[in-house]
């Protein structure tokens, strides 16, 4: 189908997309346009203004930044995959990256509008819960910082404000910290049925901290603490699994009913804390 009429702005800076986000009402900011634009060929959104951000090459970086990696918003999974710095020292950001979608989603989707769309089924968001990343966001007040776990509100509901944009993720260096994500997808390249995200530290064969966070198993990514304390030594990692199914609140739709979803979140959290411990 054929969007509904919309007017074209192009953004110079980021100043400038928060004053024109403010100008008239169902603005919508556009990144890459792999999420915004199908819906609107779907009709299901309808922005009256469309603000391209695609020329902000300075949102678009992978830097040191002392104990984190920063990434600039519009970075696009295919350079996150490939970015030396992140294998290097976030290896979990750049794998997971290389997991979205297909060659052609990879090199158009950024990383700011895969975290601001608000899907669950999305892959980045629960990598960068599980990470305890911080977003930086820039409204009419000026910026502000959010850890990601109080970012997402709900499906396709976020923290953004109506005239915030979000220029930066901040990402820990995992160091020593075993980490993975794995996804089940009933067709290749395709969204998260279920997906987990796993990082754990240890010290001397002992885990000293455990995070754990689900893909599409709730309306926003779901921090499984309960699993998290249960997970004290590797012989453990079968008991957290298990505990990973009861907290959380999977949707029944046409990839998987609730149940299933539990089971499979169950066997992947197996799989992603052995994958963990082992790396
Ligand atoms: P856009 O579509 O341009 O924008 C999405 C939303 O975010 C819009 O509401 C926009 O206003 C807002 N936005 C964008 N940037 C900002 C910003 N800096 N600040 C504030 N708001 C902003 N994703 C996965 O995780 N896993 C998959 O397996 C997967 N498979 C896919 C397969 C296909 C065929 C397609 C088309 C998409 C797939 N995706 C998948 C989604 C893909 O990762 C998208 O690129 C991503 O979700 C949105 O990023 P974008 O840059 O294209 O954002």
């Amino acid at each position: 189908m054929i969007p509904a009429p919309f007017d074209y702005e192009v953004a110079d800076s980021v100043e400038h997309a928060v004053e024109l986000l403010g100008e008239r009402e169902d603005t919508k900011l556009l990144a890459g346009g792999h999420s915004l634009i199908p819906l609107m060929r779907l009709r299901f959104a309808r922005p009256a203004v469309l603000v391209d951000l695609g020329r902000l090459d300075s949102l678009r970086y992978v830097r040191d930044a002392g104990e984190q990696v920063a990434i600039g918003a519009l970075t696009r999974h295919h350079d996150l995959n490939h970015d030396p710095l992140l294998q290097e020292h976030c290896p979990l950001v750049s794998h997971t990256a290389g997991l979205i979608g297909d060659p052609q989603v990879r090199h158009r989707g950024t990383i700011g509008g895969s975290i601001a769309h608000g899907d669950p089924a999305s892959d980045l968001p629960a990598v960068l819960v599980a990470l305890d990343a911080e977003l930086l966001l820039q409204g009419p007040n000026g910026e502000r910082t959010l850890p990601a776990g109080e970012f997402f509100r709900g499906v396709f509901e976020t923290a953004l404000g109506p005239q915030d944009v979000l220029t930066e993720i901040r990402v820990p260096k995992l160091g020593p910290s075993g980490w993975s994500y794995l996804k089940f997808t009933r067709r290749a390249q395709d969204w998260a049925t279920v997906g987990v995200a796993a990082v754990v530290r240890r010290s001397n064969g002992t885990i000293e901290d455990t995070a754990i966070a689900l893909t599409n198993m709730g309306a926003t990514p779901v921090r499984a603490r309960t699993a998290e304390e249960a997970l004290r030594t590797a012989d453990d990692v079968g008991t957290a699994a298990e505990a990973v199914a009861a907290e959380s609140d999977p949707p029944s739709d046409t990839s998987g009913s609730a149940d299933y979803r539990r089971h499979l979140a169950t066997v992947l959290a197996q799989r992603a804390l052995e994958e963990a411990i082992s790396r």
